[in-house]
């Protein structure tokens, strides 16, 4: 169900039977994938997600008593009520900390936004990879900024978006997320500096090229706040710190043999800089790639990238790596794990021809390996968030 008209519509009456009343509007925000550019956002270096057709539906309507009423279809334990006043950052509050955290990141920064009654309804696969925090936020923001005629630019909105998961939730994430679902364009990838938050639309036109982006959800549901994202943040700020610079993207790629013999012999850090530097680099060769029109070409740096995930950051797991290798081996022009790790999902770029054979030893690699069968579906890069109704 990823057809945005009807998915307006079921949001505006699924609001209805909550609420008992009409909402103002319905605004939607994408999921994403990141194409390229993995656990280099908090290192100030380049990501480059795409949205996908999966989006979070907010039906919303203004309140004027000062409470927040949040309900999500996707959650259990019906509808939350909040006042203003009570709104405190606070990690384990389930849920409905995300949409809370943005009215409460949105007041922060001085913006006029009251109470609202708020419905979800999302075809954002939760926890696999695929931001459904940021796709949640994201209507959040965006319906709240135009119930209340803010105005406030995209990036704004993601800035905002990410305060909350950061402060109010408790989630020490990128501003990539939030980023793609506020801001992508149909039919490009988002080349984002995540230093000065300056971006470019750059096309990838997959129908074009008959070419196919396939997201394996291997199901495997990740959990990013269990430390191994913290160990690793920290160990890239040491590295910085240690070859004297702000962060790990000021190391130019030809510096890197230099760079490495100069950092100090901690067990691991080697490899975290060489991911970064490496990383950084190939997603300056990704965009390069298609700036040129050579999509195709990009499929041996998503495999590389893959390779320096499990290997030098080593945050992949085996029904990714499975997945990685039953693709390539099937005919895949390349194949990597997108999002944090751990988990979640792989992407696969594919000719046409092969999506089939591709899918089909991919699910049969899972069934040989017993593990439970990935979701597979294709991504066409598709819009940012935007207003659905009226
Ligand atoms: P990801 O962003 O990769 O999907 P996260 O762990 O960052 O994974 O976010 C998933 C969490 O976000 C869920 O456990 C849930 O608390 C919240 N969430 C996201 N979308 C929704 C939704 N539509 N309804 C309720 N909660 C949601
Ligand atoms: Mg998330």
């Amino acid at each position: 169900m990823t057809d945005p008209a009807h998915g307006a519509q079921h949001s505006a009456a699924a609001f209805h039977a909550v609420y008992g009343a009409e909402p103002h509007g319905t605004w939607a925000a994408p999921g994403r994938v990141n194409l390229i550019g993995e656990h280099t956002d908090y290192n100030d270096g380049f990501v480059m997600p795409l949205a996908l057709p999966h989006t979070t539906i907010a039906a919303a309507a203004p309140r004027t008593d000062g409470v927040l009423r949040l309900h999500s279809a996707g959650a259990p334990g019906g509808t939350v009520a909040l006042h203003l006043d009570d709104l405190r950052p606070a990690p384990d509050a389930g849920w409905a900390a995300y949409p809370a955290g943005v009215v409460w990141a949105m007041r922060e920064a001085g913006h006029p936004v009251g109470g609202a009654d708020l419905h979800f309804t999302s075809t954002v696969p939760l926890g696999a990879g695929l931001s459904s925090s940021a796709a949640l936020e994201v209507a959040t923001a965006l319906a709240l900024d135009d119930l209340h005629g803010l105005g406030l630019p995209r990036a704004e909105l993601a800035r905002l978006a990410q305060r909350a998961e950061n402060a109010f939730v408790g989630v020490p994430c990128g501003i990539m997320d939030q980023t793609a679902a506020a801001c992508c364009t149909a039919g490009h990838a988002l080349f984002l500096d995540t230093r000065d938050l300056t971006h470019r639309h750059v096309p990838f036109d997959l129908g074009a090229q008959r070419l196919r982006l396939l997201v394996v959800d291997t199901r495997v549901r990740h959990r990013l706040g269990d430390g191994a994202y913290a160990k690793r943040r920290a160990g890239c700020e040491r590295g910085a710190r240690a070859l004297g610079v702000r962060a790990l993207r000021d190391i130019p790629y030809a510096h890197l043999p230099e760079a490495l013999a100069a950092l100090p012999p901690e067990p691991d850090l080697r490899a975290l800089v060489r991911h970064v530097v490496t990383e950084n680099h190939r997603v300056e060769q990704t965009v390069a790639h298609l700036d040129a029109g050579r999509p195709r070409a990009i499929g041996p740096l998503l495999t590389a990238g893959h390779a320096s995930l499990r290997d030098d950051f080593r945050v992949s797991c085996p029904e990714l790596d499975l997945a990685v290798e039953a693709a390539g081996a099937a005919g895949a022009l390349g194949a990597r794990m997108t999002g944090g790790g751990f988990g979640g999902s792989a992407l696969v770029l594919v000719d046409e021809d092969a999506a089939r054979p591709v899918t089909e030893a991919l699910h049969t690699a899972f069934a040989t390996a017993g593990h439970t069968p990935p979701r597979i579906f294709p991504a066409v890069p598709g819009p940012g968030a935007r207003r659905l109704t009226p």
